[in-house]
């Protein structure tokens, strides 16, 4: 059975009004569609922690800095809906761009501090894009419960951060990244990569988890990051925008694994930006 695809606001609203009157809880999935296993295992994780869930897709116009990589963004809608069917979703909110910003709209959701770093600084304006519209999505659902993927771990602690900061009342989970079988990192992005870059795509996971194990031996990360770099480079990547051991809660950068820490790293293969992370400590 397939879910019912909601495009304006006051339906999704009529919707969730009659769950809350039944005291029932909600929670919301927030996608930019062209949904895989990984975003299958947050909607299997609402279901599972929930009464009722919801799925978003809204292509964000506010996160990307740059208007061709919006318009590359790959759309499947009709796909996404067969793939949700059997996963027991109550509504699927598709919003056209008016319903998320209406005339006018002027407000933007900053966190300072976790989106000075790593993806932050390679994209200005990308997280102040992505709090405003996860803050709107909250707002918009009154969902109790919000599930994101560990895959985008610094958008979860911005994500985690601002639900807090702003009393959203939104418990904010993180889900496991979901891997394909050679190891690269479920992202709709991987759809833009020729069959040749797909081939050294899981590069990026093993260069990482090489350097992962080094910093585990006590290595330095400075020096661990160079070869894995190089790594890539001969890989076939044409550019490493970080290759970063960060602190898990504040993201600060480390030289040793002294505390809870992770591997971040963001690079770029035949035009297309990919992001991993992984736990080191
Ligand atoms: P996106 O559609 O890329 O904005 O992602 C929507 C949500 O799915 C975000 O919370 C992502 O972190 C999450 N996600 C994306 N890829 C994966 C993955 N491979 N495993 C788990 N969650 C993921």
């Amino acid at each position: 059975m397939s879910a019912p695809i909601l495009r304006r606001l006051a339906d999704l609203r009529a919707e969730v009004a009659g769950w809350k009157a039944r005291g029932e809880s909600v929670g919301v999935v927030p996608t930019m569609g062209a949904l895989h296993d990984g975003h299958l295992s947050l909607v299997r994780a609402a279901r599972a922690g929930c009464d009722r869930v919801i799925v978003t897709i809204f292509v964000n116009p506010k996160q990307f800095n740059s208007p061709e990589d919006l318009a590359n963004y790959p759309r499947t809608e009709v796909e996404d809906a067969r793939r949700l069917g059997p996963l027991g979703v109550d509504a699927v909110y598709v919003p056209e761009p008016e319903q998320i910003y209406p005339q006018g709209f002027c407000t933007t959701v900053s966190v300072a501090g976790l989106t000075d770093v790593l993806c932050g600084a390679h994209r200005p304006g990308h997280f102040d894009g992505v709090a405003t519209v996860v803050t709107k999505l909250f707002t918009q659902t009154r969902a109790d419960r919000a599930y994101f993927g560990e895959k985008d771990f610094q958008q979860l602690q911005v994500v985690t951060r601002l639900a807090r900061d702003l009393d959203l009342g939104v418990e904010v989970i993180g889900c496991p990244t979901i891997r394909e079988e050679d190891g690269l990192a479920m992202s709709s992005r991987n759809l833009l990569l020729s069959d040749r870059a797909r081939v050294w795509a899981p590069e990026l996971h093993r260069a990482m988890e090489e350097m992962a194990e080094g910093l585990r031996a006590g290595g330095d990360a400075s020096a661990l990051r160079t070869a894995a770099e190089a790594r890539l480079l001969r890989a076939g990547f044409t550019g490493v925008d970080y290759l970063d051991l960060r602190a898990c809660d504040d993201l600060a950068l480390l030289e040793r694994v002294d505390r809870p820490a992770r591997l971040l790293a963001a690079a770029w293969l035949a035009g297309v930006r990919l992001i991993d992370n992984i736990s080191v400590s």
